[in-house]
């Protein structure tokens, strides 16, 4: 599996650089060693999932074209009630698909 803009964990990992609960201090546990990419993004956001974090995306009230993402730790999750979803969007959110396309543009020019 590649990263995948209609998945809210992949790009909510992609648009944040990393995911920080909202609810506490805790931070998803990143591998700062690893170079940024897409794949990295993918990484972070799956396992994210996996470890039953909430992550669901909302509108930016400052920018009607832009996107927010609500992050909860799985503790958070349950203290608010709020389960982990994998709904996945019919298209990727613009600004989403404009920065993986960027992504995927400066990967293709770094391998040629
Ligand atoms: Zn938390």
């Amino acid at each position: 599996m590649h990263f995948n803009p209609c998945d809210p964990y992949d790009a909510a990992a992609l648009y944040d650089m990393w995911l920080n609960c909202q609810g506490c201090p805790a931070t998803f546990d990143f591998e700062p060693s690893r170079p940024l990419g897409l794949d990295y993004y993918h990484d972070i956001g799956q396992r994210a999932k996996a470890e039953r974090w909430v992550v669901r995306e909302q509108d930016d009230p400052s920018d009607p074209l832009g996107v927010s993402y609500l992050v909860l730790c799985a503790c958070c999750g349950d203290r608010f009630g709020m389960v982990p979803e994998a709904a996945l969007r019919r298209a990727p959110a613009p600004v989403i698909a404009e920065i993986c396309s960027a992504l995927r543009d400066a990967e293709a020019g770094v391998a040629a």
